[in-house]
């Protein structure tokens, strides 16, 4: 037991932790390690939130489509302490662009010059604002300009319509307008992250067995710890409650409405439901957490009997096709680990409030197969084994103009609530490795010395 402790008499706290994504599983395994008594509530039925895994077919894997990139070293350290980075099977990944009716690869220097979508003096300015965004390091700036604009000024009006635009219309639907320019600069950063570290190339690996191997391993971790788990919990009001200077819980379980009783509380889940669910918070936070907006996911996974086109990530660039992109773990996962089918992802990202979000799977399922047939000349749907929808709400906030003066604390104005969630990130695109180093500098540096001066 640490000093502190000592000093608040030897007395472990009651802490909740809400949210038992990987962002909240990470908060939970610190405060474990200190020597606390932590409890975890979760409204699914198991811990991983984004990261876990359903049943398609016969097969069980992640809801989300998701891959390890070799310089994720966050991610890798957790996947050491599980004695699972050893399993990891590390492969080259190819690009595909989908562009004027055809699949053109995308993988190399040379085939960024053989690709007819350009002129050469586009390629160059291109490659050169790519160049130029893998050097520069200081994000704050770029916050303060469109992305929009800023990719205009480094690559011209020609490759930003012809290319970025509809990149930007893919991954942020009409958000791209409202994005400030940190937001490109965290994906080349990411692109880069594998040459800066001295290697030639990225490599892309998955744990067998996916995620729900990683969390089976994780939850049985946090369990051996202490850990207190509330599945399908959902918590629906958190207050303060000063004359026994500690927080209520109130949820729903199985059995019905419950409430419990706390002296810390770190809430992990998305802006507007920390809004909702979170009584007391002063004007500045309620305003700060309202003006957060999110971008959700319509994701439906096939389960095909043969591959599409080869490429892990298919970026579309054509106007009017219905989805962000196509992705492939058929080309970095052996099909034998998925009973002979090749697993293909349709994600379609939209806005948190988009009715794309409430269309019936049938509409979705019938408009997938279409796009498929339309893109894939040789796809018939009788290829498609098993067709499911994963839909999510809240899944990155959108970094506007800046982003970063405008977010609410992590130590909010009551004491021992920390409100700490993936919107938080500000110099890095959204994804596990993001969120566990978040967890890493946000908890040491800001929620612990909290505690401890409390
Ligand atoms: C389509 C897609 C593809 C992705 N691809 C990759 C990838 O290739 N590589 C990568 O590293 N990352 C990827 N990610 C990102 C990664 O999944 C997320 O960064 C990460 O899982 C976020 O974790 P989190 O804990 O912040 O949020 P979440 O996982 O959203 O966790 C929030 C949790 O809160 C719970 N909750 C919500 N409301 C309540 C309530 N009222 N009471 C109790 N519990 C509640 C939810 O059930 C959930 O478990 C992808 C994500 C998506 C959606």
């Amino acid at each position: 037991m640490d000093s502190t402790n000592a000093n608040q008499g030897n007395r472990k706290f009651r802490w909740a932790v809400v949210g038992g994504g990987m962002l909240g599983l990470g908060v939970a395994r610190k405060l474990l390690e200190r020597g606390e008594n932590v409890t975890l509530f979760d409204s699914g039925d198991s811990i991983g939130g984004l990261t876990s895994a359903w049943k398609i077919g016969d097969v069980t894997w992640d809801r989300f489509y998701h891959v390890t990139p070799l310089s994720d070293v966050h991610l890798r350290r957790l996947l050491r302490e599980l004695d699972l980075d050893k399993e990891i099977e590390w492969v080259q990944t190819k690009t595909g662009f989908y562009s004027a009716g055809k699949l053109h690869s995308l993988s190399s220097s040379i085939e960024l010059l053989k690709f007819p979508i350009l002129n050469l003096y586009q390629k160059l300015r291109l490659g050169g604002t790519i160049f130029f965004g893998s050097k520069l390091k200081n994000w704050k700036k770029l916050e303060r300009i469109s992305v929009e604009k800023w990719l205009i000024q480094w690559s011209g009006k020609s490759t930003y319509e012809k290319i970025w635009k509809p990149l930007l219309q893919c991954k942020l639907g009409d958000a791209y307008q409202r994005t400030n320019a940190a937001f490109i600069w965290a994906y080349i950063q990411r692109m880069y992250a594998a040459r800066r570290s001295g290697m030639k190339r990225e490599l892309f690996g998955y744990v067998q067995g996916g995620y729900d191997r990683v969390l089976h391993r994780l939850a049985m971790f946090l369990a051996e710890k202490g850990l207190a788990f509330r599945s399908k919990s959902t918590v629906h009001r958190v207050s303060r409650d000063e004359s026994k200077n500690s927080w209520t819980f109130e949820f729903q379980n199985e059995n019905g409405r419950d409430s419990e009783q706390f002296d810390r509380v770190v809430m992990t889940l998305p802006s507007p439901t920390i809004l909702k669910t979170v009584h007391g918070l002063s004007d500045k936070e309620q305003l700060r957490l309202a003006a957060t907006d999110y971008l959700g996911v319509v994701c439906t996974s096939l389960l095909l009997d043969r591959p599409l086109g080869g490429y892990y990530v298919t970026n579309i660039t054509d106007p009017g096709i219905p989805i962000t992109g196509v992705i492939e773990m058929g080309s970095i996962l052996k099909p034998e680990h998925l009973g002979g089918n090749y697993l293909v992802y349709l994600p379609k990202y939209v806005d948190s409030r988009d009715p794309a979000l409430e269309e019936s799977t049938e509409l979705t399922h019938a408009r997938c197969i279409a796009t498929l047939s339309s893109m894939y000349p040789s796809f018939q749907p009788q290829q498609v084994r098993a067709i499911q929808t994963a839909k999510a709400r809240y899944v990155m906030a959108i970094p506007t103009l800046h982003y970063s003066e405008n977010r609410c604390p992590v130590v909010s104005s009551m004491p021992g609530l920390y409100l700490l969630n993936s919107a938080r990130i500000v110099d890095g695109t959204l994804n596990v490795n993001e969120v566990l180093r978040l967890v890493e500098t946000e908890f040491d540096e800001t929620i612990w010395p909290n505690h401890q001066a409390g």
